[in-house]
C-alpha cells in the first residue's frame, strides 16, 4: 500500500489513525467531511491558489492520472524545467506531490509546500525568538525528499515552506529536533515512515486513545466507545496515551478499574530501583491517576479537595469569547452578567472580517468593563485561551488598552479561570473529561444547539461573513450565551460542593 505525506501527517496526528482507516471497522467511520475540518482544507486550497496565481511561469501538472502526472514530472525535470505544480514522485511504495518543485542551479529539485500557516512555531518577536521548524512540515518535505533521492533529481536533504507570510522558510532535514534532542528532522522522518509501513501492512497495531485531536476525526464514535467498552485507561481525564503505554506495559494495568488496585508505595520502590520503569510518571502523578479512578469507579460524584471561596461581589460575570485562529480573528466577547437586578447576556459581535470591526467590538467590550463598580464585580472564565487571546489583542489595537490594563485585569483575584484555577487544582469529577461540556451536562445544563462546539461556531460565522443570514448569528450568539450560562452553572455547582 502507498505512503503519502498525508498518512504520515495523521500518524502524527494519531499514531492509531493509520491502523484503524485500513483495518479499522469501517461502519463506524463517520462518512462526513467534519465542516470544521472542510473550512480549513478550502482555506488551504484558497490560499495556494493566491499563491499560484502571482509566482509566474510554471509547469501545471495538476490534472490527470497519477501515473500520467508522474511520467510527465520525470519527464519535465530531465528537461530541467525550471517550475512545477503539483508534479507527482511515484517509487517503491511512496507517492508524494509537493506543490512545487523548484530546479536549483546544480540541477537538482527542491520540493516546496504552501502553508496557509507560519512556516515555523513559537516565533516571538518580543523575546526575538526565531521559532523552530514544525515536525509535521518537516515529515511531510521529507518524503518528497526522499522519493526525489530515490529517483536521482535530489542530492540534499533541503525543503522549503512558503508560508502564510510569503516567507520562503528553509527546512534543512539534517538539524536536529531541538538543544535537547540530538535526533535529526531526518532520522525522524524515517522512524514514523517505518512504523506507518508496518501499520500498513498489519504488521503493527497499536489501540485508540482518547485525546483532544479526536474531537475533528471520522472515527471519534468508533474509538470512544472502544475506550469505554474496553474501559481503557485513556476514558480517565488527562491519562494519556503515553502513560497508557506505560501502565499497561510496566504495570500491566489495562483497565481503569484495575488502577484502583496499584500499590503507589511499590511501584515508586520498582522505580528507584530500574530508571526505566514508569517513565515520567513521578509519585504525585500517580497518586492524582488513583484519586481519579476512584472518583469515577467507586465514589461516582465530584469531590472538592479544599473549600473555596469565590468573592462576594454587585456583578458576576460570565465570560467567552469566539475566535477563528485560521484568520486569526475574534469575532465575538460574550458576556452572562449576573446581578441584583437580574441576568442578561450582552454581546460585543465584529460583522465583518476587518480590522475596524474587529477592534470596535474589543473596545465596546472594554467600556463596558470599565462601565462596572470598580472592584465590586468578578470575572469567571473557562481554560487560558482568553487571557492568551487578549494579551495578542492588546499589541494589536494598544491604544484601546495599555499592556498594564489586561496584564492587571487578569491578575485581579476577582477574575477567575474555572478550569486552571479551580477544576484542575481542587476538584475531581466522575466523567471522563474536564471540558466545560462534560462538566456542566454532568451538572444538568444543555445547550440549546443539538452539537454545540466551538469548531462549529467559526464554521457558522465564515457562514454568516458569506451570507450575511441573521438566523446563522442568532445560532452563534445563543451558542455563545450557553457556554457563558455553562460558566455559571460551573461556578454555583463548585460552590455547592464546599
Ligand atoms: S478518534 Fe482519536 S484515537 Fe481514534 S483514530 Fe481518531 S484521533 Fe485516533
Amino acid at each position: 500500500m502507498n505512503i503519502t505525506a498525508s498518512k504520515l501527517y495523521d500518524y502524527m496526528q494519531c499514531p492509531h489513525k493509520v491502523w484503524r482507516d485500513k483495518y479499522g471497522p469501517q461502519d463506524e467511520k463517520i462518512k462526513e467531511t467534519n465542516p470544521f475540518v472542510q473550512l480549513l482544507w478550502d482555506r488551504g486550497v484558497f490560499y495556494e491558489k493566491e499563491v499560484i496565481s502571482k509566482i509566474g511561469d510554471f509547469l501545471d501538472l495538476s490534472k490527470g492520472s497519477l501515473e500520467d502526472r508522474f511520467k510527465k514530472t520525470i519527464e519535465a525535470m530531465k528537461n530541467d524545467s525550471p517550475l512545477i505544480y503539483q508534479g507527482v514522485l511515484m517509487t517503491d511504495n511512496l507517492v508524494g506531490i509537493p506543490d512545487l518543485l523548484k530546479r536549483m542551479p546544480d540541477g537538482f529539485y527542491v520540493p516546496i509546500d504552501i502553508k496557509s500557516g507560519m512556516g515555523r512555531e513559537g516565533v516571538d518577536e518580543e523575546s526575538g525568538s526565531e521559532g523552530k521548524l514544525k515536525k509535521h512540515y518537516a515529515v511531510q518535505l521529507a518524503l518528497y525528499i526522499d522519493a526525489l533521492n530515490r529517483l536521482d533529481f535530489e542530492n540534499q536533504k533541503i525543503g522549503t515552506i512558503l508560508d502564510i507570510h510569503g516567507n520562503n522558510v528553509e527546512y534543512n532535514l539534517n538539524e536536529s529536533l531541538g538543544v535537547r534532542d540530538s535526533t535529526t528532522f531526518w532520522e525522524l522522518y524515517e522512524k514514523i515512515l517505518n512504523n506507518v509501513e508496518l501499520l500498513v501492512r498489519n504488521k503493527a497495531e497499536n489501540k485508540p486513545a482518547m485525546a483532544s485531536s479526536c474531537k475533528l476525526c471520522p472515527w471519534y464514535d468508533s474509538c470512544k466507545k472502544w475506550v469505554e467498552e474496553s474501559d481503557d485507561l485513556t476514558g480517565l481525564f488527562y491519562l494519556g496515551r503515553s502513560k497508557r503505554d506505560i501502565l499497561n506495559e510496566d504495570a500491566h494495568v489495562y483497565k481503569i478499574q484495575d488502577i484502583l488496585t496499584i500499590d503507589i508505595e511499590n511501584m515508586m520502590e520498582e522505580k528507584k530501583k530500574n530508571k526505566e520503569m514508569f517513565k515520567g510518571i513521578a509519585q504525585k502523578t500517580i497518586e492524582k491517576i488513583v484519586a481519579r479512578a476512584k472518583v469515577l469507579k467507586e465514589d461516582k460524584k465530584p469531590i472538592i479537595y479544599d473549600k473555596i471561596e469565590f468573592p462576594k461581589v454587585s456583578y458576576e460575570l460570565f465570560f467567552d469569547i469566539e475566535d477563528d485562529p485560521t484568520q486569526e480573528f475574534i469575532y465575538l466577547h460574550g458576556v452572562y452578567e449576573r446581578s441584583d437586578s437580574g441576568e442578561k447576556f450582552l454581546d460585543f459581535t465584529a460583522k465583518e472580517v476587518t480590522p475596524e470591526a474587529e477592534k470596535k467590538a474589543w473596545h465596546n467590550f472594554w467600556q463596558y468593563i470599565r462601565s462596572l463598580p470598580k472592584d465590586d464585580f468578578a470575572v469567571y472564565y473557562f481554560a487560558p485561551h482568553e487571557k492568551s487571546t487578549y494579551k495578542r489583542m492588546q499589541k494589536r489595537y494598544p491604544d484601546i488598552i495599555s499592556e498594564d490594563e489586561v496584564i492587571s485585569f487578569f491578575e485581579h483575584d476577582n477574575v477567575i479561570d474555572l478550569y486552571t484555577n479551580i477544576i484542575l487544582k481542587h476538584t475531581d469529577w466522575p466523567v471522563s473529561s474536564y471540558s466545560l461540556k462534560s462538566l456542566a451536562t454532568y451538572l444538568g445544563f444543555k445547550w440549546r444547539d443539538e452539537t454545540p462546539s466551538g469548531a462549529l461556531s467559526i464554521q457558522w460565522f465564515n457562514e454568516y461573513i458569506k451570507t450575511g443570514d441573521e438566523s446563522i448569528l442568532k445560532r452563534i450568539l445563543e451558542y455563545n450565551e450557553d457556554d457563558c450560562k455553562a460558566t455559571m452553572v460551573l461556578k454555583d455547582g463548585i460552590e455547592k460542593l464546599n
